[in-house]
């Protein structure tokens, strides 16, 4: 059997996948099985900051393997302890907890919010408003989290104590925490699966009014988002707010697992010991590695993250077939005239691999894309994106 024939007959068919192999990659450059080459403009969704079999991530990590792989949270290790030191001094966080996924991530900022207005102010304080459109995760509780009901179906009951507000809608916003006690607001600053859409500033800003005026706690969800993505470490930044609690993950990792919340001054002792756990979490490759991509999140990188999203604002805005260009650094969504399923499989069979976010076509590509592959993909898909039906 061959790959395709294999994960057919044992791999539970829990995704619908491209018709492709990817055997290996450099960079920004992916190789399918028989041997065709990809841009690649998606990043195992905003997973590979650093493009493909970085060399420099490789080592590190290959060099802990060698040293001590694992060793469960009851011992101290280096590369976690680094990593977490290397988080707050860069973000101004004060402690952080290391899991292995975003939905993890966001589990336990969701446990952490629960208990820190459950202590202050009781046991009925644990509402958290999010809103319409989000996606926090596949558990329980994070998919009770998100605001789209195609998530939910053939899976209730879900975890209880979520509300939902409109993006922009203050007002209704500041009804429910009159109606309900509420522990905490929980936002994805640019809504990733709900199609690149960022949230408006004032509407942030307001966010951040209501929420020091009643202490309840901003969650911000920076599992896509954050990490560089941005153009600053963290979307909060270019937003001027501090958030009470972070989660992320996916670019975190460079292309190992790895979900990691970060808490603020209210929140920094929430957790005691047993509060909650991981056995993976921290783990010392997942965590050297990780030091190693938080490290070269530089201001010169950021600066280029900035300047490459700017190019593809302006190749886009206007072009022939594109109705709009969406989003914050380099998570792009682009509106097109055709669909965005056609376009996006086009562009794969041209060698250029881009993803889909609702109805739009989105853009994730590696922080470090070097300009020319940059402006070559993009060149492939405008052609794409101008083609008449
Ligand atoms: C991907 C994503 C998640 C879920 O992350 P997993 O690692 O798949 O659990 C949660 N929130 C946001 C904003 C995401 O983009």
């Amino acid at each position: 059997m061959n790959v395709k024939e294999l994960d057919a007959a044992y791999v539970a068919g829990t995704y619908g996948r491209f018709p492709v192999t990817l055997q290996s990659g450099k960079g920004s450059i992916a190789k399918d099985e028989t041997g065709k080459t990809y841009i690649d403009l998606g990043s195992g969704i905003a997973v590979d900051s650093f493009g493909y079999a970085d060399g420099e991530w490789a080592d590190v990590i290959a060099k802990q393997a060698h040293t001590l792989q694992h060793t469960s949270n009851l011992y101290y290790t280096e590369p976690c302890a680094q990593l977490a030191k290397a988080l707050c001094e860069k973000s101004g966080m004060k402690k952080v907890f290391f899991s292995n996924s975003g939905c993890e991530a966001n589990e336990c900022a969701i446990k952490t919010a629960r208990k820190y207005a459950q202590e202050k102010y009781g046991k009925d304080r644990y509402w958290i408003i999010c809103l319409e459109n989000s996606f926090h995760g596949r558990t329980i509780t994070t998919l009770a989290a998100t605001g789209q009901d195609h998530y939910h179906h053939d899976f209730t009951p879900l975890t209880e104590g979520f509300l939902f507000a409109q993006v922009g809608d203050v007002e209704g916003i500041k009804a429910l925490t009159a109606q309900y006690p509420v522990a905490a607001i929980m936002f994805e600053l640019v809504q990733g699966e709900g199609g690149v859409n960022p949230l408006p500033h004032d509407f942030v800003t307001a966010l951040a009014e209501i929420a020091k005026e009643q202490d309840i706690l901003l969650v911000d969800d920076e599992v896509q988002i954050g990490n560089g993505r941005s153009g600053s470490l963290y979307a909060y930044q270019e937003y001027g707010i501090q958030p009470d609690i972070v989660s992320t993950a996916k670019g975190l990792g460079g292309g190992l697992p790895i979900g990691a919340t970060l808490f603020g001054e209210k929140t920094e002792g929430v957790l005691k010991p047993g509060d909650h756990g991981s056995t993976f979490g921290g783990n010392p490759v997942v965590c050297a590695g990780a030091c190693n991509i938080v490290g070269r999140i530089t201001p010169a990188l950021l600066a280029g993250v900035k300047a490459k999203s700017a190019y593809i604002f302006k190749s886009l805005e206007g072009a022939k077939g594109v109705k709009g260009v969406c989003g914050l650094g380099l998570m792009i969504g682009i509106e097109t005239q055709r669909d965005a399923g056609a376009i996006v499989n086009e562009c794969l069979e041209a060698g250029v691999l881009v993803l889909k976010a609702k109805d739009k076509v989105r853009l994730l590509p590696a922080l470090n894309i070097p300009d020319e592959t940059l402006q070559e993909a993009i060149a492939i898909m405008k052609t794409i994106c101008a083609k008449e039906d």
